[in-house]
Formats: C-alpha cells, structure tokens, sequence
C-alpha cells in the first residue's frame, strides 16, 4: 500500500487522461447548465430541484459510487475533479446543494443493508430523490456527542423527537441521514436513521437567510412524535457516533478542495483585475505591493492545493489521515481566507458590489472555517495526536 502511494506522489501524477475526461465533461455541464443562470439562482436562494437530475444523467452524481447503485466508481481524484469544475460555478451554495448527497449517502453505502441502499441510495443518485445529512442541533454541533434528538424504540419502530438545524437542502430533502440518540448519554448512546421528509410529524422551517452560501436551501427540521421503522437504522444501534466521526474525514477532504477552489478563483479574478484596472496611469499590476500580493496568493493556493492531492493520495491508498485532514482542511481555509480578502482589496469598491464573483467568494468563504467541524475542533482533533 506504501509502495503504491509513494509511487504516486513521486511522480506527482494524481490526474490521468481518465481523470481529464471526466473535468472536460463536468466543465460543458457547468458551462450549458449552470454558468448561465447561477447569479438568478443565487438571488433566488435555490437552484431548480431538475439540476440533480440533469447531473444524474450526464453521471456526475455518481462518481465514487458503486456501480450496481448506479454509480461510476473511481479513484478519489475523479470527485475531486469533478468538484474542482463545479466550483468553477463560482457558487459555494450551488456545489453544497448538489452535493449533499455526498454527506448524506456515504454512511448507507458503507453500512447499510443491500435493501436500504437499492431504497435510499439508488434514487438519490438517479437524482430523483434529495438526501441531505442532519446532525447539527440549535443547542449545538460541534459537541456531537451530547446530541438530543431521542428516538425511543416502539416494537418496530423508532419515535423521534427533537430538531435539527443549519441543514443543507433540509427544505426540500427526501430523505435525511439522521443522527439520534437512541441510547444513553454520550457517544455511545448515538445511531444513524434514514428520515423521510414524508413521515408524519416530521416539518421544515422556512430557508434560513445567509451570509453566502445563498444558492443552496438550508433549514432547521423538527421531529414531532416521527415513527421512524427499526428497518431505517444504518449500522448498529448505538454504533452511529463512529459512522458520524468516520463520514466527516471525506466532508473534511470535500471541503479543503471547496477551499483551495473558492481561493484559486479569487486569485485568478484578481489577477486578471490588477491588469485592467488602471490607477494613477498605470495598471495595478505596476505596483509592486499588488504584484506581491498576487504571488503571495497564487504561492498560497498552489501549496494548500498540493497538501489536499497529497492526502487524498494517502486516503485512496488506505493511509489513516485524521490528522492530516484536520491540519489540511485548517490549512485550506486559513489560505481562502486571506486570498479572498485580498481579492476583495485589490478590486476595491467594486469587490465590494454585488455582481463581482470576488464579492461572493468573500461571503461564501466565511463559512468553510465552520461547517463540517469548526478551526477549533479541527485543533481539538490535531493536538490529540501531536500532545
Ligand atoms: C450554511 C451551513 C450549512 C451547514 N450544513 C450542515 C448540514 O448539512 N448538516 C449538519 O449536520 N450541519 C450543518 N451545518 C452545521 C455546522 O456543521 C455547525 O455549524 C458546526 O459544526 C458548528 O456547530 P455550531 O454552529 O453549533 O457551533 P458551536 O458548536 O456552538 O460552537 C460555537 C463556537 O465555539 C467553538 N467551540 C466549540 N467547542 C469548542 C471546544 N471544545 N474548544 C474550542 N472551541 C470550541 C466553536 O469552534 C465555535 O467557534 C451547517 C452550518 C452552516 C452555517
């Protein structure tokens, strides 16, 4: 397994021909069906529920997936390329929307039963169906395991009460990958349930108004009384506490590249900008703290790029990357972070208006350091290994 991994990166080739295909194919998707369309979408605060089909069909949904769930499985790098091209979109909300499957579903293929998958993994990759993944509570997310949400075992069935909250495409979700407290306090009291948004006593709030992220729906939901089927539980019954810590590593990995996406887009607009932007008679280019500037941020992006292909070359070839991932993923986002702010500087007051694609990298960046594990557990996690 070394061997193979160090082979690899010796020769730095993570992309193949195979690899290149499927960016090429991602890109005329984003190009015909989004790139025309994202700035009325994110004004609208959603993207048409059709876009998961139409992805579905040109096989975008399923890269990674298995095969027999109609899947196109792969290496790590074709979702990477895939996610690469679509945050070419330039929407942070459109690439979290479409891809919530990749939270919610992973969990089912890697534990659930053959029934379960066909039920709640097949249609959502067919995009017929919406899964989203529900851990966050109002009164807390990154204490995972302190989590309230009961589900109280009746016979067959699981009755659930409680809510959660900060859902991606919670509105119009099918399904939800719910985590539950089906046992006693802390994490050994948590399993996984598949929720149907149709089951009786399950509601949504309203979207819920963000800062960025704005094409993809986000809702709190409420569970009143859910009688959810025993046969909805994912893995074992109080095992679901591993199955959460074990699906962050890839939402982790997903994240550093939304990162080192959202920070290579804002160098890319401000480096172009710097050249056409005339001050004082010459472009901003001309002055050397812009051009310092730029290195800094094209330096930044091309390492935090690097370190993320790096450690999903470790993942694929079977390599423990807790660590790393947390180190990565701080990484990534402390880079996007300041090449969007700079992007902003460098286009000035213009960076600041809505319509500029750096205006909305800076707002939909904000939310990288928090989701999927906020910068401070990121640190919880890392100095467990290095203390
Ligand atoms: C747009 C958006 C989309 C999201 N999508 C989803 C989703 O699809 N599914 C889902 O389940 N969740 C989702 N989340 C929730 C997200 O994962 C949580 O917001 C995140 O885990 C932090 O939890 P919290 O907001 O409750 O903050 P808290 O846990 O209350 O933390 C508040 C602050 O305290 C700090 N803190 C907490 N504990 C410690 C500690 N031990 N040491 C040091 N500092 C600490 C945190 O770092 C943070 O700065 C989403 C959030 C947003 C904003």
């Amino acid at each position: 397994m070394a061997m193979e991994f160090s082979e690899k990166a010796s020769c730095q080739k993570y992309f193949t021909k195979a690899h290149d295909l499927v960016r090429r194919s991602v890109k005329e998707f984003v190009d015909g069906e989004i790139l025309p369309y994202i700035d009325d979408w994110e004004e609208a605060g959603e993207f048409p529920r059709d876009l998961y089909r139409k992805a579905a069909e040109v096989d975008i949904l399923g890269i990674g997936y298995p095969e027999s769930l109609g899947g196109t499985p792969g290496d790590t790098f074709f979702k990477i390329a895939a996610s690469e091209e679509l945050m070419r979109s330039g929407s942070g909300g459109l690439v979290a929307g479409l891809g919530s499957l990749d939270i919610a579903l992973p969990p089912i293929v890697r534990h659930g039963t053959d029934e379960q998958k066909e039920r709640f993994v097949k249609p959502v990759l067919a995009g017929e169906r919406i899964a989203a993944l529900a851990v966050t509570e109002p009164g807390g997310g990154s204490d995972v395991a302190s989590l309230k949400t009961e589900a109280i075992r009746d016979g067959d069935h699981y009755v659930v009460n409680g809510s959660k909250t900060f859902i991606t495409s919670g509105c119009r979700a099918d399904q939800i990958t719910c985590a539950v407290r089906t046992g006693g306090e802390g994490a050994h009291g948590i399993s996984f349930l598949v929720i149907e948004a149709d089951t009786p006593g399950y509601s949504v709030s309203d979207k819920l108004k963000k800062t960025g992220w704005w094409a993809s729906d986000t809702a709190e939901i409420f569970f009143d009384d859910c009688r959810v089927p025993v046969e909805n539980r994912i893995g074992a019954e109080n095992q679901g506490f591993y199955l959460i810590m074990e699906n962050f590593q890839s939402e982790r990995q997903f994240l550093c590249v939304m990162a080192n996406m959202t920070a290579q887009l804002a160098y890319e607009a401000a480096r172009q900008y710097a050249k056409d932007r005339e001050a004082f008679g010459k472009p901003l280019s001309a002055f050397q703290v812009t051009r310092h500037k730029l290195v800094d941020m094209a330096t930044q992006v091309e390492v935090s790029r690097e370190f993320t292909y790096r450690i999903a070359a470790k993942i694929d070839a079977g390599m423990d990357q807790i660590k790393e991932i947390s180190m990565a993923k701080n990484f990534a986002c402390s880079v996007s972070d300041r090449v969007t702010w700079e992007a902003v500087q460098i286009f000035g007051g213009y960076g600041y208006m809505r319509g500029y694609i750096v205006e909305r990298l800076f707002r939909d960046n904000r939310l990288l350091s928090i989701g999927g594990g906020t910068t401070e557990i990121m640190k919880e996690i890392i100095s467990k290994f290095i203390l």
